[in-house]
């Protein structure tokens, strides 16, 4: 079965976040986290690793910010095929003989039209290097998310299905029920095989995908509540039991497609794992 028939079936596992993991590794505050690929591969590898431990069936790439755009941040830009071909590599000899799917990750470029406009940049040729590596280097998904607009996802999408005709997922982040649901029917439009939301916490991804039509493909990558700071280390407000019940909402509600974003780790995922066996029969 390949991955969209399986959503058809059942409801999917995913990972929950990477960066907050490597933070908690103790990898520096500032540190270019995708460069990590090359130089600390087994610290990224640890945390695949955890993710699969604790029940994930899809996995994602270490390239949110891995485009050229974000990686000048830290003198990076050159570095774009190599980081994400690299990391496309490791996550699937992580993946290899378990019965895991590999998504390249792929995030917004962090500036808005005008602010690319006015320094010459080309966003459909940045996502399209971006995810020509990802390709390359054997990802078979490409998982574009946490995209607050839609104008920019499409030109990633368009990027993507320039390349190749693997299943997209598309998740948007934001506050504005009606917006994002504008804002979905023009990813959908655009032939992403899954669309849905992440970033959001939980209660408020459940109140975003209310009024969507719950017999297609729909994702849900919530965070783990906000961030408070104790001991001056930041603590995320969700506990993996409140996390599991939510997300036992998310599936009721026709998601099939469920992972963590900010704050969630292996433990928020692995209580998700135990709530959706004991709950959600399979066929
Ligand atoms: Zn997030």
């Amino acid at each position: 079965m390949d991955f969209l028939d399986e959503l058809q079936h059942r409801v999917l596992l995913g990972d929950g976040a990477m960066g907050t993991e490597l933070l908690a590794a103790g990898v520096p505050a500032g540190r270019c986290l995708e460069e990590l690929c090359v130089s600390e591969p087994d610290l990224v590898r640890g945390v695949h690793d955890r993710y699969i431990e604790a029940g994930a069936r899809l996995i994602e790439t270490n390239t949110f910010g891995a485009n050229a755009v974000r990686l000048a941040q830290h003198g990076c830009e050159h570095r774009v095929s190599e980081i994400n071909w690299t990391a496309a590599q490791l996550a699937k000899d992580v993946a290899k003989g378990k019965d895991v799917y590999v998504a390249g990750c792929v995030g917004p470029l962090g500036i808005t039209a005008e602010e690319a406009a006015a320094r010459g940049i080309d966003r459909h040729e940045v996502f399209t290097e971006q995810i020509g590596a990802l390709l390359d280097g054997g990802c078979r998904i490409i998982f574009l998310e946490t995209f607050l607009d839609a104008g920019e996802l499409l030109i990633a999408l368009e990027a993507k299905q320039a390349l190749h005709h693997c299943p997209v997922v598309a998740l948007l982040t934001g506050n504005d029920p009606e917006k994002f649901q504008a804002a979905v029917a023009k990813v959908r439009a655009a032939e992403a095989e899954v669309v849905g939301v992440n970033c959001v916490d939980g209660n408020h991804a459940l109140h975003l995908l209310e009024g969507l039509d719950a017999g297609e493909l729909l994702a849900a990558f919530p965070s783990a509540g906000l961030p408070q700071s104790h001991d001056s280390q930041l603590v995320y407000a969700t506990s993996p039991q409140a996390f599991a019940t939510n997300a036992l909402a998310l599936a009721e509600r026709g998601v099939r497609l469920l992972g963590g974003c900010c704050g969630v780790g292996p433990k928020h995922i692995a209580a998700m794992a135990v709530a959706l066996r004991e709950t959600v029969t399979p066929d």
